[in-house]
């Protein structure tokens, strides 16, 4: 059995009706690949399911007094870049080490731990990455629904040009950004925070 998770950027109540599921679907992905129209021509119309996925605006107060918050409660985001659930982790790995730190800070001078101080060092210490994280799968979704491979509609008498499949410009200047940033990128967004983490290790992608 084969999963697959077809991501479409799709703002219409039109798809709200439950019945020609497939048959829209062939229609969006309408002169993509063999592999992907075969797919969707395989699976029953009873398995396609649609799932809406929203993301939320970042905020940057995560709590308040002894109360804080971790996780999509406080930055839920598009899961193009699969990090919800590592944000999630991280979050919570920072939050250990802020407590273990007042725990400790507690039991050297005898006064009562500090629960307000290390909940705010625990939000100062994950706000910036998490909003940058965030920004990026926001950024990913943008991409991948408005990503042109080749010069589209819109030539007027050029639209002959289109068969052609001429890269689109969007695409060329993507690539090169890409080539530069995207190792860099990467390595800082699944390395887990690693030169932050204490007794970091290292990941090789
Ligand atoms: C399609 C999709 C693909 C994804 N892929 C990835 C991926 O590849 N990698 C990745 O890292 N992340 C991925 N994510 C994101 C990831 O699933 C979430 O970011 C992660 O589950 C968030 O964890 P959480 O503990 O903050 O929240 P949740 O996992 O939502 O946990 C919250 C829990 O609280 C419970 N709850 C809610 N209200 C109450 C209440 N009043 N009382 C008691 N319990 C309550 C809920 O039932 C739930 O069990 C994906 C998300 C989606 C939608």
């Amino acid at each position: 059995m084969l999963n697959a998770v077809i991501l479409h950027c799709m703002n219409t109540p039109l798809f709200h009706i439950l019945t020609g599921k497939k048959e829209r679907l062939l229609k969006i992905f309408e002169g993509w690949c063999d592999n992907v129209i075969d797919l969707i021509v395989a699976t029953d119309e009873e398995a396609i399911l649609r799932r809406d996925i929203y993301d939320r605006m970042p905020v940057f107060t995560w709590g308040k007094g002894r109360v804080t918050l971790l996780g999509d409660s406080v930055h839920a985001m598009q899961p193009n870049m699969g990090q919800g659930g590592c944000m999630a982790i991280e979050d919570s790995y920072q939050l250990a080490v802020e407590l273990d730190k007042a725990w400790k800070q507690s039991t050297e001078s005898g006064t009562p731990i500090d629960v307000v101080s290390a909940l705010k060092s625990y939000e100062s210490a994950r706000r910036l990455r998490v909003a940058i994280v965030h920004g990026m799968a926001r950024m990913a979704a943008l991409m991948a629904s408005t990503y042109k491979a080749y010069l589209g509609v819109g030539l007027g008498p050029l639209s002959f040009l289109t068969k052609f499949r001429i890269p689109h410009p969007g695409r060329v200047g993507g690539r090169f950004f890409i080539d530069k940033a995207m190792p860099l990128m990467l390595s800082w967004v699944l390395g887990g925070n690693r030169l932050y983490l204490a007794n970091s290790v290292t990941l090789r992608l």
